[in-house]
């Protein structure tokens, strides 16, 4: 678990101007390993222009599909996102680590329940995938998604989207809102921001039969939306929040005071593929993916910025100060769950897992 894996690209669609979707060909020998739930992501790796890339980027296939498909939309300063739109091609091969995230609640078929989905730009790509699988498994279930763009121009899977709703045209609700162009219906044009969010909410979703909210785009739009949905009496547990590395806020690393004067060391020992390496630390002054590459030890990581979970392991000894953390649930911190990329160690001894 957790390690890249080779695989070569099945199929390329063009989305929009500035977006691609990605099908990969996987071996059987792989498919275990990458069986998906819906809303997952997977973590690519790549050479580009000499430097060490990885990034990760949400399945937008169904679990029903049969396919392993991603959609990376071009950040035109973006290095990754750039590279992979000009030039991945049909055939090529790329590293690519098995799926990860909680951006999913348990299926039922038996349930019939009502989701909410609010995206915005590549937001939508976690989305599709949520909202294809949940409607083709859970018959009586019932989908409101609100998806944001500029333009109709710039929104990816418009055809897909149009498709389902022919498919399941009592069963999902469909609402695009566009920024830059006028729509008929007013409370459709514009950015959603927590005004337009509310009245969405308003006048479109009745929110007392939700029972999940789904919500993935730029910060600004998944904080006025949970901000509405939180006044308009959702709670908390309800809503799910998937966040882009990119959307986070980038944060300095407040070194903590030594738990004991004159302790300014600390030995790590990592376990990896069943071998245990082990190095020597500046207590609380470098995170474990940073000492561990500096050591030479392969370690998974992607985003660097607590959001992606590629890096996640588990403390078995000593203790870490995690910075910040976007990814695990409350039950996996209680079960020594860490993200490598944000802890600190702070005690003479700490020892993480990757084999779990
Ligand atoms: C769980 C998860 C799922 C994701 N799913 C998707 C998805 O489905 N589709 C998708 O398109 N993306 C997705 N992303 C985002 C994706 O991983 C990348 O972050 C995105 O593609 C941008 O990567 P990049 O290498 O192109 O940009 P980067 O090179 O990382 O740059 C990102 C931004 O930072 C700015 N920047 C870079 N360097 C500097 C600098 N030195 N100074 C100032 N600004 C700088 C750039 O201008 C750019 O706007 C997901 C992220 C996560 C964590």
């Amino acid at each position: 678990m957790g390690r890249f894996h080779p695989l070569s690209i099945a199929r390329i669609d063009r989305e929009t101007r500035d977006a691609v979707s990605i099908t990969f060909a996987v071996p059987e020998t792989l498919r275990e390993q990458f069986r998906f739930t819906q809303g997952q992501h997977l973590t690519l790796r790549a050479s580009v222009g000499g430097a060490d890339l990885r990034r990760s980027y949400s399945i937008c296939s169904a679990v029903q599909d049969d396919a392993l498909r991603i959609a990376i939309k071009k950040d035109p300063m973006g290095a990754f996102s750039t590279w992979a739109n000009a030039t991945l091609r049909v055939g090529d091969v790329i590293d690519v680590m098995p799926p990860l995230g909680h951006f999913n609640v348990a299926l039922d078929a038996k349930l019939a329940r009502h989701y909410l989905g609010f995206a915005a730009g590549s937001g939508i790509t976690p989305l599709l995938s949520i909202v294809k699988t949940s409607l083709a498994a859970e018959p009586s279930c019932r989908f409101t998604l609100v998806y944001g763009n500029r333009s109709s121009a710039t929104v990816m899977f418009r055809e897909e989207l149009a498709a389902l709703k022919d498919m399941y045209l009592e069963r999902f609700n469909l609402v695009h809102v566009l920024s830059r162009e006028a729509q008929d219906i007013e409370l459709m044009h514009g950015r959603i921001d927590r005004a337009k969010a509310d009245a969405l909410l308003a006048q479109w979703v009745p929110l007392t039969q939700i029972d999940t909210a789904f919500v993935c785009g730029p910060q600004p739009m998944m904080d006025a939306v949970v901000a509405a949905l939180a006044a308009r009496g959702v709670a908390e547990a309800k809503v799910k929040v998937e966040r882009f590395a990119a959307s986070i806020p980038k944060h300095m690393h407040v070194a903590a005071a030594p738990r004991e004067p004159g302790h300014a060391e600390c030995e790590v020992s990592v376990t990896i593929d069943g071998a245990t390496r082990s190095f020597v630390v500046a207590t609380s002054k470098e995170n474990i993916v940073e000492a561990g590459l500096r050591n030479g030890i392969e370690l998974p990581y992607s985003c660097r910025g607590g959001v992606c979970a590629t890096c996640r392991c588990r403390l078995t000894a000593g203790e870490v100060d995690m910075d910040v953390n976007f990814a695990l649930e409350d039950y996996e911190l209680a079960r020594g769950y860490i993200l490598a990329c944000q802890s600190y160690p702070v005690t003479d001894r700490v020892a993480v897992t990757f084999d779990d």
